[in-house]
This record gives C-alpha cells, structure tokens and sequence, in this order.
C-alpha cells in the first residue's frame, strides 16, 4: 500500500530529517518563510493556507493548499458505503 505524500508537501515544505524526538514525528520546514511544523492532520495545509501563519506562501501555493484541505475532507464524506453493514 504504501501512503504516497502529496505533492503539496514535497512542493512547500523540506522534511526535517535530524529532529530527534521521543515520538518519531516528522517534521517539516516551510519553503516559504521556515517555519518548522510537525506534520499531523491538515497542519502543513492549513500554514500555507493561512495569510497570517505564513506570509511568504506565493499565491499557488494557498489554493493547493486549500486544494488538499477540500479532497481530504470530502474524502472522509463520500465514502460510497463500505463495510456499513
Ligand atoms: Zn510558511
């Protein structure tokens, strides 16, 4: 299977790699203005989307933003009834 990071990530954030931590998290650093987030949920996302948590951010890059945050959400909505029985 295999989760496949979406091109978002790897277009706006640098995954920090010698974070050392207790709980393996993964780490990333906008490519925008370096800020460094932990990658969980939409928070990379919802950074880039956001005027006010990264001002950096150029155009593209809030609409994929809000792009990403619109397929997972309607993702989770229009599962077509598997395994509802
Ligand atoms: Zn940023």
């Amino acid at each position: 299977m295999g989760r496949k990071l979406d091109p978002f990530y790897t277009n706006n954030f640098t995954c920090i790699q010698d974070v050392e931590n207790k709980s393996k998290r993964n780490f990333f650093k906008c490519n925008h203005c370096a800020a460094e987030l932990e990658h969980r949920e939409n928070r990379l996302a919802q950074h880039t989307s956001d005027a006010t948590k990264c001002k950096e951010a150029p155009p593209a890059a809030r609409i994929a933003a809000h792009t990403l945050m619109f397929k997972k959400s309607a993702g989770k909505q229009s599962a077509p009834g598997e395994g509802d029985s």
